[in-house]
Formats: C-alpha cells, structure tokens, sequence
C-alpha cells in the first residue's frame, strides 16, 4: 500500500458514535427499541482489493469498501472517499449518516458510502484512474441508478465520478448518466453542484442570522478544511460580506483578524498548491483555528475536529458542520451545555446531495435545468428542513442536532414499518 503514515484523524470509533448517536435519539424521540436495533446496523457491506499497475512497472493493492446503510425509503448514496486513513467503520458511519441526511431532507434515498485506503495526491493521474476504474469494477454489481449512486466526497472529485461513470456505462454498453452524481457538466453533471454543498451551508447560516435578527455582514466565521466544501463556503460568504477570518487546508491555516480576501486567498491556494505563505496573514495550525476567536467555526475537513478535549476552549458562539461528524458526542454535550449552537452535519452540509439527487433526476430525464432554477429548489429544501429542524428544536426542548435525526430517524422507521420486515 502506498499510504502516507499519518497519525489518524479517528481518535475514537467512529461508528460507535454513529450508533450511540441514533441510540441517545430512540430516547428522546421515545422509538421503537426493534427499529433501533434494525437501524443500527448497515444492509450490506462491501470489501474489495484493488490491483493497479503503477507507472514505475510494479502492482499496488489498495483496499476499498462501498456500504448501504439503508435503502427504505430509496436507493442508497453517498460519496466515495480517498484518505489513507478509511477505515470500514468509518464508512460504515459516514453511511448512516448520509440516511439520516436523505431522510431530513425529504429525498427518495436511503444512505451509503465508499472509500478507497489511499493518498490520492501521491498517485499520478494514470495511476488514479486506473484505481477508479478497478474499483468501479469490483463494485459493478452493488452500485446503478435504482440501486446505489456514488457521488464525490474527500479526495475525489468530478473527475473521478466521469471515470467511474464511464467503467460502469462501458460494461452495460450504452451511457447510464443516473449511476453516479458530481459528474463534469459535459457527461450530464449539475449546473450547481459543484458548490452545492457549501450553498447548503450558506443557505443554513442565513436562515441562523434571519433567527438571530442579524445581517451576515455582521458575523465572522474561521473555515477548517479548503476543498470543495471549505473554499466554496469561504467563497460564497465573502460575497455576502462575512469576514472570514481564518482558513486552513491538511498544512495548517491563515488567519487575519480583519478578514482574509477570499479571491487572493484561492489564487494563492491555486497557484502554490498550499495555504502557507499567503501574504499578510498569521499562519496558525489547525488545533489552534478551532479556538479562534470568530461568530461562526465551520469544520469543512474530517471528522473528530471538536472532542472533549477542546469543546471548551471553543470561542465561536455556532458551528456549521460542513464536514460530516467533526463534533463528537461528548463534545457535543459540553458545547450544548455551554450554549454553543451547533448546526448538524445532516443538515448543513446536505446541499450537496440534494442537487446530486437534482442531478440524477436531470439524467433520469435527459432534461437540464438551469442554475439559477438548480439554486431556487435547493433553497426550498433546505431552508424547510432548517425550519422545520429549528420547531422540532424548540418543541422538544433539546438540540438542533438531536431535533434534526429524530425527525430524520422518525421518517426512516416510519418507512421501514410501512413496508414491513421481509419475509
Ligand atoms: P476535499 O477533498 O475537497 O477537501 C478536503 C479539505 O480538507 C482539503 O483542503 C484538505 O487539505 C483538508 N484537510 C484534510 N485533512 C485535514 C486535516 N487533518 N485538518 C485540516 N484540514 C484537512 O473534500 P470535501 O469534498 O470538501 O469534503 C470535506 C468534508 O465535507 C468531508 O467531511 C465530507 O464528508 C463533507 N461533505 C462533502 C460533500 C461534497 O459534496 N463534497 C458533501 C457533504 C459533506
């Protein structure tokens, strides 16, 4: 295996957590204790070796996985990840929570993900590709479009989703445009997606400052992680007049009291591959931007970010959960006890597979919309789920996180007794 020894962001199990999440929500929400234990496990699990002749002549072998969760109330989706630090419960968690996030948000899916054990960014594009298209071998049976579609997530990108989608079209013999989302716009991508989830982010935050009686201008935000979700959101706020203070990539981050130039900042990123020596800024590592002083933190990377460790230290008033699972239950509870708002993964970063699901729709239909139409649906859902999350919050006198997959769990167990246990 060529991974990069990293010590790994997984302090804790994380489908442990995953699993002691949807058991703290059968309490509050007073569920069928059967369900729970149905929900608590993955429908299938997949674990696949991959060979791949390198550019050098010799054969690596990587490890991937591609998990269904559920598939109650649709076929499953969810991303594929590249890390050297996948592991299978890992996937296993990230699973389950793509079903709570389909089901929040009102869409026809049930909830997977993949991901491949390897660093992406020390494999040359020939090698990569032919890992994708081996990978999309192995796992040709378990994925379709009304079976489980895949879409981008760390470390892949539109340029993986059209080789994955050209291995699975190539078998069948013609083009199945619904077999995987986040594709490029010339193989029947999104208008839109491309930023979606960071839109989704955007959309949460001002539905937050309409609550708060604030304008966005007034608030500054520190983003973790500068990828797809984290420079688009970064991005995105900027134009809104956020001052965003801080940045950081897997190297470490940039800081600027006053707020950084968001259009230099991704020149810099892109020209220089790194965040490091941007002009006029504090360089500041990334356990230290998680203390920041700042209105809104956005963990836009990995998982675990904010733990019991440092969930006091926490100087933001709300975090936006770009990422999925970067607070974990323990830091949760100190932060709730705190008054530290939370908005939930589940919820604020689901933009981005409510414009996939936009996308397969589109392909489905080989009709397109346009952007502005993409960004105007995308909105609707998003801003019911919030508010509907945001009820659910004050009814029930409990978290947002907590009101967002009770609703969610509610809606797949409700599905899962309507079409009864088979046999
Ligand atoms: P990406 O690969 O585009 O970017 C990841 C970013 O995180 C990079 O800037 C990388 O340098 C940085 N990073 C990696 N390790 C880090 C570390 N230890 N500390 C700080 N930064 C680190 O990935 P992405 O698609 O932007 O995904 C980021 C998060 O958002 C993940 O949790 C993912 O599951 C979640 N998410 C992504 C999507 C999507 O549509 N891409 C949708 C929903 C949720």
């Amino acid at each position: 295996m060529s991974t990069a020894a990293t010590e790994s962001h997984l302090r804790e199990n994380p489908f442990e957590l995953a699993t002691a999440q949807l058991r703290r929500v059968g309490e509050v929400f007073a569920l069928d204790p059967n369900l729970i234990r149905v929900l608590g496990q993955c429908k299938k699990a997949v674990e696949v070796s991959i060979p791949v002749a390198m550019d050098d002549g010799s054969i690596e072998v990587y490890q991937g996985f591609r998990v269904t969760h559920n598939i109650a109330r649709g076929p499953s989706k969810g991303g594929i990840r590249y890390h050297p630090d996948v592991t299978l419960d890992e996937v296993k968690s990230l699973a389950m929570w793509m079903t709570w996030k389909c089901a929040l948000m009102g869409l026809p899916f049930g909830g997977a993900k993949g991901g491949v054990v390897c660093d992406p960014k020390a494999l040359s594009p020939g090698e990569l590709e032919r890992m994708t298209r081996r990978y999309t071998s192995e796992i040709i049976n378990d994925i379709g479009p009304e079976r489980d579609i895949p879409a981008p997530d760390v470390g892949t990108d539109s340029r993986v989703m059209a080789w994955i989608f050209d291995t699975y079209s190539m078998n069948k013999g013609h083009s199945v445009l619904g077999v995987v989302t986040g594709k490029p716009l010339s193989v029947g991508g999104s208008l839109g997606r491309e930023e979606s989830t960071a839109r989704g982010s955007l959309y949460c935050i001002q539905a937050l400052s309409t609550k708060q009686g604030r304008r966005l201008s007034e608030y500054s935000v520190a983003i973790q992680g500068f990828g797809n979700v984290g420079s688009n959101l970064a991005r995105l706020l900027h134009n809104e007049g956020t001052k965003v203070v801080a940045v950081s990539d897997s190297r470490g981050g940039v800081y600027d009291a006053a707020g950084l130039d968001v259009p230099t900042v991704i020149a810099h990123k892109q020209e220089h591959g790194r965040l490091e020596g941007l002009a006029n800024a504090d360089a500041v590592t990334n356990e230290e931007l998680v203390e920041l002083p700042c209105d809104i933190f956005a963990p836009c990377a990995l998982e675990q970010v904010v733990t019991e460790a440092n969930a006091d230290r926490v100087k933001a008033t709300v975090i936006c959960e770009g990422a999925n699972g970067p607070v974990t239950p323990a830091a949760d509870a100190i932060l709730e006890d705190r008054g530290v708002l939370v908005l939930p993964d589940v919820l604020a970063n689901a933009g981005g597979v409510v414009v996939s699901y936009f996308e397969w729709v589109q392909g489905l239909q080989e009709y397109f919309w346009r952007e502005d139409e993409v960004n105007a649906k995308l909105h609707d859902i998003v801003a019911r789920a919030f508010e509907e999350a945001w009820i659910t919050r004050e009814s029930r006198a409990t978290s947002l996180r907590m009101a967002s997959y009770g609703i969610a769990v509610e809606r797949v167990a409700e599905a899962t007794t309507t079409r009864g246990l088979y046999p």
